[in-house]
């Protein structure tokens, strides 16, 4: 959709591709360091130990693909904040938005004296958003707050109280979004009662199930039909590729058989694209891969580099159910958020990193494909872009049980860490190796990461 691109004016270009951060990997301490270590300690004494880490090596400086420590020690970064700097960590035209915006205004509260910023970034969503038809947007804070205004709007718009959900679906950690989780550790346990009214329907997992993309959604369906009624049934919410579930990918033409009986019983589908949207699929909605056109789109992490910001998007005749001041909240679609965030579109059309996704997504997969030939507990290779996974079992299982192995996943992200890359895992069992970079993520860096991914494959008994 790069022809609906409305340009913006007086965003200097890359103007520091001389880099604050070399891009490379180095390790010169322990991991984590003296320094991270003496933070760490500090962190223990003061923040709550509900909040943990991956690697508790503390961050000094990022630019690009590379993060660097408090000990100077520089990682190739995999998880990109679980996809939020996908533009790249730090990119110049956002830093330079973002600073003269907040020599500007640094919040009015748009409910109350709006700007022009906040216009701008519905009119991108708009624009980019799957679906030829009107569009508005409403902006909050984070992918969770997208979630439940999504769920908001589609009540009132159809009168209806359940929610759907698939198998393996990932969606926050507020109230309501806690309960539209599969995986009760660590989201949900000890902190209910949950919110009712919310139904978890099988999914399609091909490289378990088996099933067609036509089975599974009938599957789903019939589950829909018999479990909750399409009367009473207000949303389905899907994750177009599951983000924590483990990088899922349906089966074809499982997306839009679930639309079709969305759009013939009332009920508004809503892809959340929070993880795998703006751009990171190597175009800007991953329902775009899968010829699915939702009537609702959530959009949060990759939006605005970092800066806190979220969206929900979609039909104007949906959008505007909620009664003048239903919507809306005190942080929602701050200036300088929507600044970057148009500085984030800016950059995407400028630097061409929808072709960059691609790239990566060849390189990382042709690079997984040569360690699958060689180490047989890699079950599954899948994702799209720069969203690619595999899917981990015990040795010996791929052609029968398909055994989760978490516990390789485990030593080598472990491994990898102390060698000066970070990834991440996922999944429902935890036996799943994300990679998540940002798309400045180089050919280079991408077979230098392979390397220590071999090693660390190697290192498995
Ligand atoms: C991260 C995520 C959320 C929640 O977003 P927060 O900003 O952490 O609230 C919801 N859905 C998906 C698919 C996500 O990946």
């Amino acid at each position: 959709m790069t022809d609906t691109w409305i340009p913006v004016e007086s965003v200097p270009a890359e103007s520091a591709e001389s880099a604050t951060v070399p891009q490379e990997r180095r390790i010169v301490t322990a991991v984590p360091g003296p320094r991270s270590q003496e933070l760490q300690a500090r962190r223990t004494a003061v923040v709550s130990a509900g909040v943990s880490s991956v690697l508790p090596v503390y961050i000094e400086r990022a630019h690009g693909a590379v993060l660097e420590d408090v000990d100077g020690n520089r990682f190739l970064d995999f998880g990109a904040g679980i996809g939020v700097t996908t533009a790249g960590h730090t990119p110049a035209r956002v830093v330079e938005a973002a600073a003269a915006q907040s020599r500007d205004v640094l919040h009015t509260l748009f409910t109350i004296t709006p700007y022009e910023e906040y216009v701008h970034v519905a009119e991108l969503l708009a624009a980019h958003t799957p679906g030829d038809f009107a569009k508005k947007s409403v902006l909050v804070n984070s992918g969770a707050e997208a979630v439940e205004n999504g769920v908001k709007i589609a009540r009132k718009h159809t009168g209806r109280r359940a929610v759907a959900v698939l198998d393996h679906a990932y969606h926050g950690r507020t109230n309501l979004t806690m309960a539209m989780n599969y995986k009760a550790m660590p989201y949900a346990t000890g902190f209910g009662p949950l919110a009712g009214d919310v139904y978890h329907a099988p999914s399609s997992y091909p490289y378990r199930d088996g099933l067609t993309g036509e089975e599974a959604a009938a599957r789903t369906i019939g589950y829909l039909d018999k479990v909750v009624g399409a009367s009473d049934l207000a949303c389905l919410v899907v994750e177009p590729i599951q983000g924590e579930g483990g990088f899922m990918v349906y089966a074809d033409g499982y997306l839009p058989s679930l639309q079709g009986w969305c759009t013939a019983n009332g009920v508004v589908m809503i892809a959340d694209e929070i993880q795998s949207g703006m751009a990171r699929t190597g175009a800007y909605y991953a329902s775009e891969h899968f010829g699915w056109t939702p009537d609702l789109v959530l959009t949060a992490k990759g939006i605005a580099a970092g800066f806190p910001l979220a969206a929900v998007t979609g039909r104007a005749e949906i959008m505007d159910a909620s009664h003048p001041g239903g919507l809306g909240g005190t942080f929602g679609g701050n200036p300088v958020a929507c600044a970057a965030a148009v500085a984030v579109f800016e950059t995407i059309e400028e630097e061409g990193l929808l072709a960059e996704a691609r790239r990566i997504e060849a390189t990382l997969t042709a690079g997984l494909e040569r360690l699958r030939a060689k180490y047989d507990v890699i079950g599954d290779i899948r994702g799209r872009g720069a969203m690619i996974a595999i899917e981990l079992v015990e040795p010996g299982t791929a052609e029968t049980t398909k055994a989760p192995n978490a516990g390789a996943v485990s030593a080598i992200v472990a491994h990898a860490a102390q060698q000066g890359v970070l990834f991440l895992s996922a999944g429902t069992w935890g036996n799943v190796l994300r990679f998540l970079p940002s798309l400045r993520m180089t050919d280079e860096l991408i077979e230098d990461a392979l390397g220590v991914l071999d090693d660390a494959f190697a290192a498995l008994d």
